[in-house]
């Protein structure tokens, strides 16, 4: 897409984040599968789990009743989550001292641009084997790193080679790489449209560039269509570190099971309400629309919208009002909690949702961990749990991809 030099755009993932921490600082969990999220006996779901872990089928999001099922001896730790958020510091830091165009994706995720090392460091092999050393160095963690000469290709590079993954892939590879991969590695391509893909044959990317647009339109519609068909042909941006100026700001989580318990969804729903107003704080906004998503098991996907009195960036006022417009009924397979019609944050009044919000016994708790944590968050840096304003650049939708289902902030 562009039309200056080459670019080198790096996409560097951090293997089992918040796992790998809790194995490297106690090593007797080191080879056995640990599970960080809920407890089990208990609602909610998986955070991260090690490679051990996976090889159960346990993944991120999943319940942690069915991640218990599945491996019953597995370790089962709360996240420290304040000691995460030092630890993705320290690599930040460490990516900072590589290139100053380092956009964050997540808490253990970014991309770089490291176009101009070149003449510094050297070929991109040699840049990414340094960064991976010195996050090693820093942190005693393995990092993935993907290299291309944009965004999609770095990010499917990184996935490629993971765990402790390095595979650069040059301009004159990308139609050879992206053509052996499945379709299912393209942004956009979940639930909904692979089976779609799968019924024409479509396995990988390389059939489906077998497809003219027209065709492809005629099976996805335009949008998703035309989405693909650029995918398909190593067509994205390389822009990194830019945003768009934000209009909503949602979290959600695709369940690995439909989930019917109103409990879990509680759960959930109450934890995505606090990443997103962790990340409204940590950009300073507010949002004065609280919107609630379900997709229900057949695809079927519901909003709906409440406007509050003020703007808030409250987790309890966010989380209160999307449980106020959730109505029990048939299994779900996604929930999500976003925000818009933004603007600056407004003083919370204590009681304006007491009916429906937490009792203040919660509250106090609560608000002193939020404190905490938004400490951390400042010292830490903006955008540390927020991602990319593009959302066509986005690390690819795997939240729709039943297999391996994770949780992410969307922002558009
Ligand atoms: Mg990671």
């Amino acid at each position: 897409m562009s039309t200056g030099p080459a670019r080198w755009i790096m996409h560097l993932d951090m293997d089992a984040f918040y796992a790998a921490v809790e194995q490297r600082d106690n090593p007797a969990l080191r080879g056995l599968p640990v599970v960080v999220g809920a407890q089990p006996g208990g609602r909610g779901v998986v955070a991260t789990c090690s490679y051990e872990a996976r090889r159960f089928g346990i993944h991120s999001a999943m319940p942690i009743q069915e991640a218990h099922r599945r491996c019953p001896d597995a370790v089962y730790l709360r996240p420290r989550m304040a000691h995460y958020l030092e630890v993705a510091r320290q690599i930040r830091a460490v990516m900072a001292t590589c290139t100053p165009v380092v956009e964050p994706i997540s808490i253990d995720e970014a991309f770089l641009d490291v176009s101009g090392l070149a003449h510094l460091i050297g070929p991109p092999a040699t840049i990414g084997a340094q960064i991976k050393a010195a996050i090693r160095d820093a942190v005693g963690l393995t990092a993935s790193v993907g290299i291309g000469p944009n965004r999609l290709v770095a990010k499917i590079a990184s996935d490629f080679g993971k765990p402790d993954g390095l595979v650069v892939v040059p301009p004159e590879q990308v139609l050879d790489f992206l053509g052996g991969q499945p379709v299912g590695v393209l942004r956009g391509v979940g639930s909904r449209t692979l089976p779609i893909l799968q019924r024409l044959g479509l396995r990988t990317v390389a059939d489906l560039r077998r497809l003219s647009l027209t065709q492809l339109q005629a099976q996805v519609g335009p949008r998703i269509a035309a989405s693909l068909y650029q995918q398909a042909r190593g067509i994205a941006s390389d822009r990194v570190g830019e945003r768009a100026a934000r209009r909503s700001l949602s979290k959600e989580t695709t369940f690995g099971v439909d989930v019917a318990d109103s409990g879990v969804l509680r759960d959930t729903l109450r934890g995505l309400a606090a990443e997103v107003a962790t990340a409204a704080r940590q950009e300073g906004i507010a949002g004065r629309t609280v919107t609630l998503k379900i997709r229900f098991c057949g695809f079927e996907t519901h909003t709906r919208q409440r406007r509050l009195p003020r703007h808030s960036d409250d987790a309890r006022t966010l989380f209160a009002t999307a449980w106020s417009l959730y109505e029990a009924g048939k299994p779900v397979r996604l929930i999500g909690l976003g925000i818009a019609d933004l603007g600056a944050p407004e003083p919370v009044q204590p009681d304006l949702f007491d009916g429906a919000a937490e009792r203040p016994a919660d509250n106090d708790r609560e608000r002193r961990l939020t404190v905490a944590v938004d400490r951390i968050h400042a010292r830490f840096g903006v955008g540390a749990l927020v991602s990319a304003a593009d959302p066509m650049d986005r690390a690819r939708g795997l939240d729709e991809t039943p297999e391996c289902p994770q949780s992410h902030i969307r922002v558009s």
